[in-house]
């Protein structure tokens, strides 16, 4: 894969996206910028993009499924995706494959309609499973090396957007329409 040019990496992954009904993220370093940020307390605060956020809540209202796999577990995370509308959250998964194999019998999906976005050594395995694996552009250089798409934004930086972006896109409909 990582001989392929970037515009012949882009264009298999639009190819890609054309199936794609739903969407799984990573949350640190995919969500967030991969800062874990501790306060006196002991509560754990993530900064999270309001343009993944836009494309995320858009994305949903038309009709794209999105869920979460994350190997941590945190309250701020549920109470984002709350937020956004997400269901789907799977928390404390190193192993991401048993939480892809339950979402994606759940609703009755194959591989290749379902796209990954993850940026650690232990999203590698998930992400060589799915349809359109994608990854951040400060994702762990083997990690990039192994997906169909690498965003130009940072993870926490509109990596997502970009993502759900390019999905919409391949598939002739846009954030913007009605
Ligand atoms: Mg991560």
């Amino acid at each position: 894969m990582h001989r392929l040019s970037t515009a012949e990496r882009k264009k298999r992954a639009i190819e890609r996206a054309q199936h794609i009904k739903l969407i799984l993220l990573d949350v640190d370093g995919v969500l967030t910028d991969g800062s874990l940020i501790y306060g006196n307390d002991g509560t754990e605060l993530k900064v999270f993009n309001v343009h993944d956020g836009f494309g995320i809540r858009r994305a949903i209202e038309l009709g794209l499924r999105i869920g979460i796999i994350t190997g941590r577990q945190s309250e701020i995370v549920r109470r984002r995706a709350a937020e956004l509308g997400i269901t789907d959250i799977y928390e404390d998964f190193l192993d991401k494959l048993k939480p892809y194999a339950e979402v994606k019998s759940m609703y009755g999906l194959k591989d290749e309609e379902v796209a990954y976005m993850g940026d650690e050594l232990f999203d590698i395995s998930l992400l060589k499973a799915v349809g359109l694996s994608a990854a951040p552009s400060n994702a762990r250089s083997e990690v990039r090396a192994v997906v169909y798409y690498v965003t130009r934004a940072a993870g926490g930086n509109g990596a997502v957007r970009e993502l759900i972006e390019l999905i919409l896109m391949s598939q002739g409909r846009s954030l913007e329409e009605a």
